[in-house]
């Protein structure tokens, strides 16, 4: 009788990165020979794709394996892997010797030698041997049909001091740009109508093979020569990108900002408002040269939504400081923000440099008052919404309503009982609130003839 198949189920904390990376495991076990598991205690593999950006993540995964241990007294076969980011930063094996139930301890740029050691640990895994060469040439899973994370670039070299990338990732490292346009190609011919490129600091791309870019693109700046190109590609009729870094905000790739498939919006980390805590941050911008920039971004592209990254509590912050970035937020006037409360992650600069030494309830009073601030600004900026049509990428359906995001990555909803999943639609807005645009369907046709725009040439 031929053995049962053996079952996966990948956990995914953290960054949209980690998700498209959860879609590049997911396509090499299945290559292995391994089925998704309907549910997480069906599965014979269960690997966890680690996030270590913040104290809370970490906590969730170690919170994790301490169950999948118990689980083991009833599936002693069990194999439990641990990629992501926390073995990439682990350079002195501790974080491995807290971690006893995980069978297998990688950093992602590993993955293409898991079915090998998957193989050893389970003789009834098929050994299919090393792929060959950069994970990221893997053909993901994509978990949706028409919409896709498309990696750039992998890793980071801007050493923000409190930041584990550049040790939890490596290095900035550029995908060759033919990998990545035949990728989002590849994409549309399959009917994907919106990708989201992704990146550490994004706008730092360098192309390794600048010579795949056409002879009619008009930019000199790699990142913007990019865009132009997926812009271009046909069937495509979005394009995203996270996360951009200020300082290589140059004129030409906020030129590229108004290309015809970008969104209208931008995610741009500011972190804090205080020059002094930018400077030990090691942002390498002040915040003038971040409101000069945002301003520059607003003049090519006006009513772009602008989203950022801010971090309230970091080490000397002082109340004054803080005051710094409130009445930064209200300057540049954000869309939103994610904002957390900074806590010390061994390895980094910070942790070796500066005390963490705004005590937790002073860092949670910074948070809430931040919040509460960019609740108040949104609510206004969403109020301008009502009476206006938004063009809604649909990617929920619910009982008698269909939901997904207009072009400024606002959450819009409208009563619908067709399912319009993967259509682009116009929506009128009759009500805003915070987090939440509601309104009524329109006719889609004019959404159909913008996003069919080509790239002038
Ligand atoms: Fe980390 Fe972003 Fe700074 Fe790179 S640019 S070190 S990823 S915070």
């Amino acid at each position: 009788m031929p053995a049962p198949v053996r079952k996966y189920h990948i956990f995914t904390f953290g960054c949209q990165m980690n998700k498209s990376d959860s879609e590049r495991i997911a396509a090499l076990l299945e290559l292995t020979g391994l089925e998704r598991a309907a549910k997480e205690t069906d599965a014979d593999v269960v690997i966890m794709n680690s996030c270590s950006v913040r104290q809370a993540a970490e906590d969730r995964i170690f919170g994790k394996l301490r169950n999948l241990g118990r689980a083991r007294a009833k599936r002693p076969n069990l194999i439990v892997a641990v990629t992501g980011c926390l073995p990439g930063r682990d350079k002195d094996s501790a974080i491995r010797a807290k971690m006893p139930e995980a069978d297998l301890f990688f950093p992602i740029k590993d993955l293409p030698q898991l079915p090998r050691w998957l193989a050893e640990l389970d003789p009834e895994i098929a050994t299919t041997g090393d792929v060959a060469g950069d994970y990221l040439r893997i053909r993901p899973n994509y978990s949706s049909k028409f919409q896709a994370f498309v990696p750039v670039q992998t890793g980071c070299q801007k050493f923000c001091t409190y930041c584990v990338v550049p040790y939890a990732r490596g290095l900035e490292a550029n995908r060759p740009a033919a990998d990545i346009l035949a990728e989002v190609a590849d994409l549309a011919e399959r009917g994907v109508i919106e990708v989201t490129l992704l990146g550490q600091a994004i706008n730092t791309y360098k192309a390794p093979d600048r010579g795949s870019f056409s002879a009619q693109n008009p930019y000199q700046d790699d990142y913007a020569a990019l865009l132009w190109e997926v812009n271009r590609i046909p069937g495509i009729r979005r394009v995203n990108f996270t996360g951009a870094h200020p300082m290589n905000m140059t004129d030409e790739v906020i030129d590229a900002l108004a290309l015809p498939k970008q969104i209208n919006f931008l995610h741009l980390p500011i972190q804090a408002g205080s020059n002094e805590v930018l400077k030990r941050m090691n942002r390498r911008y002040t915040r003038e040269q971040y409101l000069e920039i945002i301003r520059k971004v607003r003049a090519r592209r006006p009513g772009i939504a602008l989203g950022t990254d801010i971090i309230v509590g970091f080490c000397g912050e002082t109340p004054e400081q803080f005051e710094e970035t409130l009445s930064l937020y209200r300057e540049a006037d954000f869309d939103i923000s994610y904002n957390a409360m900074y806590s010390t992650r061994s390895g980094t600069q910070a942790a070796k440099l500066y005390v963490d030494d705004v005590p937790k309830a002073e860092k949670k009073r910074r948070w809430n008052a931040l919040q509460a601030v960019m609740e108040e600004i949104v609510l206004r900026k969403n109020q301008a919404y009502v009476g206006r049509t938004v063009e809604v990428l649909v990617d929920q359906k619910g009982d008698g309503w269909c939901g997904g995001n207009s072009s400024e990555l606002k959450l819009v909803r409208f009563p619908s009982t067709a399912d319009l999943r993967g259509q682009i639609v116009n929506v009128k807005i009759d009500k805003a609130m915070e987090w939440l645009l509601t309104g009524k369907l329109t006719n889609s046709e004019a959404v159909e003839q913008r996003s069919g725009e080509t790239v002038k040439q």
